[in-house]
């Protein structure tokens, strides 16, 4: 008999779990507590053109993630950068114009959106397999299976495979008996990637910046936005501009935000940069899927990888993944592929010690 694995997120990891371990002969449940799969992989289309709120690009060291890719049949393309950028110093100063470097690392973009990685992996997946509205809120360890509850449904399985961050797994699912406390503390200092970030798109009729000579690329000390690339189609039709907002914005209205940035885009590219067609954001330190509300202050990849994360729990029935457990790229798409095979692993092991 193969064992059941109830995998807990549908973001990249616990998707390309289910597509990995399905593949093996595993028999899988997917459950996902948002009404979309993806997570912090989050294409928004608008006015047709598709605009990354969520992870954008990724490198040539990024080598799990790319044989993915290259199994999955999804094309990359560089990103944008020819022309000049502008860096804004002060806000009495005007941007400034120059010239980028040589690119000594370029960066890739997914040929119709990184949505089209997960896409293409729930494809391989029934109704049966890929739950969503299903949020995981107790873990309840029995004689020789667990027990997963949802807000409302029941599941059973051999073993469970979370890929929700870690220091949001162990705040807001209780488990029973508790969870290892050694396992709690350094979770509870695991950061999450990208968690308070705010992401913008403007999408434009025509890429005007091209016709001025500029790359869409702009740096500012000053904000709202500090950074801001070129956000074209890889077919050249649809025309975007893509970047960072300062996080201290994340407390006020959508509406300041877009008022504040739309002054600094004419400070950036004159009346053109104003003549947006549509504006679209997200702040993550909102997205209660994503981190638990810790005071603590956790420094950028703090714990991503840590050796308790290598462990397995409840006499081998819960293992924990996800990006920020990685030992390598923990955060990033690559850290998310790169643990998802080490899972995979550890469970064709347990699979061949039973059988
Ligand atoms: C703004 C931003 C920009 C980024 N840019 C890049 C980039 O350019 N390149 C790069 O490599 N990486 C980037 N990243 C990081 C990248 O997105 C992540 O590393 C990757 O998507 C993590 O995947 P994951 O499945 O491990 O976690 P997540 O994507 O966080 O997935 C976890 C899933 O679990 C679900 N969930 C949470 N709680 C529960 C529950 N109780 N029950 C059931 N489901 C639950 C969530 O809804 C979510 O779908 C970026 C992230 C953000 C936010």
């Amino acid at each position: 008999m193969s064992k059941t694995v109830l995998i807990i997120g549908g973001g990249l990891s616990g998707l390309y779990l289910g597509f990995k371990l399905k593949k093996l002969g595993f028999q899988i449940k997917i459950l996902e507590a948002n009404d979309r799969i993806g997570g912090r992989i989050y294409t928004k289309i608008s006015q047709q053109t598709k605009v990354e709120l969520g992870a954008t690009w990724l490198w040539r060291y990024n080598k799990q993630l790319l044989n993915l890719c290259k199994e999955l049949e999804i094309s990359l393309f560089e990103q944008n950068i020819n022309g000049d950028a502008l860096f804004e110093a002060t806000s009495a100063s005007q941007p400034q114009r120059f010239k980028l470097p040589p690119n000594q690392e370029i960066s890739y973009r997914i040929v119709g959106g990184t949505f089209t990685i997960v896409n293409k992996l729930a494809l391989s997946f029934s109704s049966e397999e890929l739950h969503l509205h299903q949020k995981v809120v107790q873990i309840i360890n029995q004689k020789k299976s667990v027990q997963v509850i949802t807000e409302d449904a029941e599941f059973t399985a051999d073993v469970v495979v979370s890929t929700i961050p870690p220091q949001l797994l162990v705040n807001t699912v209780k488990f029973i008996p508790k969870i290892n406390h050694h396992l709690k503390n350094i979770a509870n200092k695991t950061h999450t990637w990208m968690k308070d970030s705010i992401k913008f798109g403007l999408v434009y009729k025509t890429p005007f910046w091209k016709e001025k000579g500029l790359s869409g690329v702009g740096f500012s000390n000053v904000g709202p936005f500090t950074e801001i690339y070129d956000h074209t189609n890889f077919k050249n039709k649809t025309f975007a501009l893509m970047g960072f907002l300062n996080n201290n914005l994340s407390k006020e209205t959508k509406a300041y935000r877009e008022e504040k940035i739309s002054k600094q885009l004419f400070k950036f590219f004159g009346k053109e940069g104003k003549n947006y067609i549509c504006y679209e954001e997200k702040v993550w330190h909102k997205e209660p899927l994503l981190s638990f509300n810790n005071q603590q202050f956790l420094s950028p990849h703090s714990n991503n990888g840590h050796p308790i994360y290598q462990k397995k729990y409840i006499n081998n029935k819960l293992i924990i993944a996800g990006s920020e457990t990685s030992p390598s790229y923990g955060g990033y798409m690559e850290g998310a592929i790169f643990r998802g095979n080490q899972v995979v692993a550890q469970l064709v092991s347990l699979q061949e010690m039973v059988s």
